[in-house]
Order: C-alpha cells, then sequence, then structure tokens
C-alpha cells in the first residue's frame, strides 16, 4: 500500500526469521499502519541472524554487512526500517552509520528509532508498551471497568515488555510475572521495573538475574506467564506465544482480558476460545501501534529539522 505513503516497518534479527514470518509480518502492517491513520505504507524485513551472546562488536559488523545490501532498496520516500525483536537503538545506530558511510548522505528520514541525540523521536521507545496499555484501558472503560489493581502478567522482556510494564504500575495494575524465552519470573510484590531495567537495557542480561537480588521471586524455567494465574495478559513476546493450552489455563485462572503488544502472539485456538468466553480482546495491528505510529512522527519531525516535546 505504498500509495499512502513509504514502506514502513520493523526489521527483526532473529533465528526463528523466515521469509514466511516477515511476509505475515509484512501483511499485518500494512493494516496496523492504516490505522494509525498517517502516511505510511506497510513493510517488514529482517534476518535469521542470532545476536543472542554476540558482542557490540559483532553485532556492529553484522549491521554493517546488512545494510551494505540493504541501502539500495530503502529511502525516506520509499521504505524506513526501524526496529522489531533483536533490533534497538544500538543496531539502528550501526545501520545509520554504514548507510551514511556508502550513500555519503545524513538522511534521518531513512531509519526510524534513532537515538535522541541523532534524530531520534522522544517516546519512541515507551511508545508501543504505552500505547498498548492505554488501548487496554480504553476496553476495560467501555465494559464500566479499569486497570487498577488488577492482576497482570506481560510476556517477553524487550522494549514492548518493559514499558507496557512501567504504564501498568503508572496505573496501579500489579504486573506480578514477564519472561524471556528461557523462563518466567514471578515476583508475587509485583515486578521492580528499575532492575528489569538494569538486567535487560544496560546488562543485556537474561531475566534469571532478578533473583541475584529479590530471592523472594521465583524463576521458572522453561515456563510461561500464562501459567501464573491473572486478569489481564499482555503478549508482548512473539508471534503464536499464546497457544490453546495457555488460553485455557488463563480462562480457568480467571483471566478477562488480553490485549497484543507483539504481532499476532494469540494463535488462532486461543482466539476461538476466546471468543467462545467473551475474553476482552485488543488485537495488535491496533493495540500495538503506538510504536509506528510514533515513528511516523519522528519522520516528520526529521523533516522538518526539528525535535518535538514529549
Ligand atoms: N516493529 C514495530 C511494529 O511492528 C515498529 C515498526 C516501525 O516503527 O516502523 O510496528
Amino acid at each position: 500500500n505504498s500509495a499512502l505513503g513509504p514502506h514502513k516497518g520493523g526489521l527483526r534479527f532473529h533465528p526463528t526469521v523466515s521469509l514466511d514470518v516477515i511476509k505475515f509480518l509484512a501483511y499485518e502492517q500494512v493494516f496496523k499502519n492504516s490505522l494509525t491513520g498517517l502516511q505510511i505504507g506497510g513493510g517488514k524485513g529482517g534476518s535469521d541472524f542470532n545476536p543472542r551472546g554476540r558482542s557490540d562488536r559483532e553485532i556492529m559488523r553484522f549491521c554493517q554487512s546488512f545494510m551494505t545490501n540493504l541501502y539500495r532498496h530503502i529511502g525516506s520516500s520509499t521504505d524506513v526500517p526501524a526496529g522489531d525483536i533483536g533490533v534497538s537503538g544500538r543496531e539502528i545506530g550501526y545501520l545509520f552509520g554504514q548507510y551514511k558511510r556508502i550513500t555519503g548522505k545524513y538522511e534521518l528520514g531513512v531509519l526510524t528509532g534513532k537515538d535522541i541525540s541523532w534524530g531520534g523521536s522522544l517516546a519512541r521507545v515507551e511508545a508501543t508498551g504505552y500505547g498498548c496499555v492505554y488501548f487496554a484501558q480504553e476496553i476495560l472503560k467501555e465494559a464500566g471497568d479499569e486497570l487498577k489493581g488488577k492482576r497482570c502478567v506481560v510476556s517477553g522482556s524487550g522494549n514492548v515488555a518493559i514499558y507496557a510494564i512501567e504504564k501498568l504500575q503508572e496505573f496501579g495494575a500489579v504486573v506480578v510475572a514477564c519472561s524471556d524465552s528461557d523462563g518466567t519470573i514471578y515476583d508475587p510484590k509485583g515486578l521492580d521495573l528499575k532492575l528489569l531495567q538494569e538486567i535487560k537495557e544496560v546488562r543485556r542480561e537474561r531475566l534469571y538475574k532478578y533473583k541475584d537480588t529479590h530471592s523472594h521471586a521465583e524463576y521458572r524455567k522453561g515456563s510461561k506467564v500464562y501459567d501464573v494465574e491473572c486478569e489481564c495478559a499482555f503478549p508482548c513476546a512473539t508471534q503464536n506465544e499464546l497457544t490453546g493450552e495457555d488460553a485455557q489455563k488463563f480462562v480457568a485462572g480467571g483471566g478477562r482480558l488480553v490485549c497484543e503488544g507483539a504481532n499476532m502472539p494469540t494463535a488462532p485456538e486461543a482466539l476461538t476460545l476466546f471468543r467462545e468466553k467473551n475474553v476482552l480482546f485488543g488485537p495488535g495491528k491496533a493495540a500495538n501501534a503506538g510504536g509506528v505510529a510514533v515513528s511516523a512522527l519522528e519522520m516528520q519531525q526529521n523533516a522538518g529539522w526539528g525535535t518535538w516535546t514529549f
């Protein structure tokens, strides 16, 4: 749908990336981006490169090689990538550096999700997680309810998950679990967000480290957040993570609302059950559009050589 504007969507670096995965993500992105009402067509890209355990230098070299081919396909009025799983501000920086080296152009509008100090937009890192939680709050409002006091779980521990947790806590919800691909951290007192950010954003470590300082918490290796009883679940990890079996546990445990921060995390069997049981449901195409929407605002700021307030 390039009639709307340049193709826009995330780049994903993860071993599960395949042509099929990228095609469905791009297809979803078309509808999501249309819903934002902004001038962005849909796109997606990525690689099955596994960044896990790699040094900064190895990540940099991969990003440079990737851009050495990608540069011919992107541009501020053709296709504007951002981050997705495995691609954050660090990777966008390495990619931008290589783009500039090859083309000789300081073309800010060619990538979004840039660092604030060189053309990035305030609120871009928070936008997807925050947006997902605002969406959930609106769903509940329609039902005469609110997030305050609700026991919640958030799958994942990346960008989307972390800022969903932050906004949930701000709304007075109690977030008791989050996860990475190895397991789940269950903290009955409510997750310590500052510690999570330190582990994931600063130290770039695995989630089990949470227990080092918080021995009252439980690390459940190989287990998912849906094993924890809750009223609201926010799947913010990856596609098809919430299976039919997870959905049954969720409903049996009194689950009432699911709002998708990730792209298509709810498997078809789970969706069918949610419909049957009248579980309130926020589909990612709408509920996680905050990220790409702020990316479009980043492009507007870049086009005007300006920066907006939060
Ligand atoms: N990867 C994000 C998404 O799925 C953001 C894409 C973007 O900012 O272009 O919407």
